[in-house]
């Protein structure tokens, strides 16, 4: 701190300017701006820079990001920021959005999860650190100038490859401000815990960004189902903090929020071999219910493993690659509540084609 600073008066236009700003740059109330910031260099030396649009609205209000592809093939959550970013009216904005559709760029343009070269996890490296290693400094470049600014934000996932799930939401629901967060989403499911070290939606809510993530489908595709709904999600969001005024939050029928290791279960195989799923990702199973069998390539009858569902549950997340090692993960089970059995059967009763819960693409 220089020896003035703490003399001189807050400067009236300083105090009072609703511009966001960044290092380097500033962005207006009623402007927008699609930038491209440097985050790293490559081995020519050339500047790794992820896109950033901010869409500062002309009222004041919170400011919020939206980030995808931190995982660099989870590719869902793109489309989410950038329609909201490039296809929404923004004349009613009150408050500034942050969109930043593809925070690893690297892994991006290998199409791979992790930061090529060394395998590091992007969302592990958060909040990061200057004069660290090339995830942490790429980690600090994003967080103090697009997450740190914000007043909430999400951050979009999918599936690892080879597996896919429901749209749902996890969030640290001991926090009021991200539990009204997760709350405004609007997803059916929300799995309740503070989540990893280093994951962005932790460390944004540790530095007082209250911040959730948005899991939705597989890696590699565009599901625009999952993309709607989490379209229809973000809308909800933007109602519930004020962005959008004239909007209302959206209720999504039902909801059960996953807390405690009891109510939920990754059914793991017990056998190597190729996998025949009987049910998909959002279907309600009952106890005793064949979930799949597991079958050596001469499918004998003698080698037929079969996996039942051990208790009345929602198949949230499910393999999609069929072939397991013992041990590999099949299925993610979450027990409901009677009261949310109910709820989710009338809904299904309903045959309601647009349900939240059928989210077959
Ligand atoms: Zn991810």
């Amino acid at each position: 701190m220089s020896d003035t600073a703490s003399d001189e008066p807050p400067d009236e236009e300083e105090s009072h300017d609703d511009s966001f700003t960044y290092n380097g740059g500033r962005v207006a109330p009623g402007e927008s701006a699609n930038i491209r910031y440097g985050i790293s260099e490559t081995y020519l030396g050339d500047p790794v820079r992820i896109p950033v649009t901010v869409i500062n609205g002309e009222h004041p209000g919170p400011t919020v990001f939206l980030s995808a592809a931190a995982h660099g093939d989870e590719l869902n959550g793109i489309e989410v920021v950038r329609e909201v970013a490039h296809d929404w009216d923004h004349s009613i904005l009150h408050g500034t959005l942050v969109c930043l559709p593809v925070l690893n760029v690297p892994g991006f343009l290998a199409q791979q999860r992790y930061l090529p070269i060394y395998d590091r996890d992007l969302n592990r490296s958060f909040p990061g650190r200057e004069g660290s290693t090339s995830a942490n400094r790429m980690a600090h470049r994003i967080f103090t100038n697009f997450i740190e600014p914000c007043d909430l934000g999400i951050d979009f996932h999918t599936s690892t490859r080879g597996r896919t799930n429901m749209l749902h939401v996890r969030a640290n629901m001991d926090r009021p401000q991200v539990s009204r967060l997760a709350n405004a989403f609007s997803s059916n499911v929300i799995i309740a815990g503070e989540g990893p070290d280093g994951t962005l939606r932790r460390e944004a809510t540790e530095a007082g960004v209250p911040a959730i993530t948005v899991e939705m489908g597989e890696a590699h595709r565009f599901q625009r189902n999952l993309i709607n709904r989490a379209l229809t999600g973000v809308a909800s969001v933007l109602a519930e903090f004020g962005l959008h005024r004239e909007s209302s939050v959206y209720w999504p029928g039902w909801r059960t929020v996953i807390d405690g290791t009891d109510e939920k279960t990754w059914l793991r195989a017990d056998a190597g071999g190729i996998v025949d799923m009987k049910s998909g990702r959002g279907d309600l199973v009952h106890e005793g219910e064949v979930i799949c069998t597991i079958t050596n390539p001469f499918k004998e009858k003698d080698d037929i493993v079969t996996v039942e569902a051990p208790f009345t549950g929602l198949i949230v997340g499910v393999l999609e690659n069929p072939v397991v090692y013992p041990g590999n993960p099949l299925c993610h089970l979450v027990r409901l509540s009677e009261d949310t059995l109910t709820a989710l059967e009338r809904e299904r009763g309903d045959g309601d084609g647009e349900g939240y819960i059928t989210d077959v693409e």
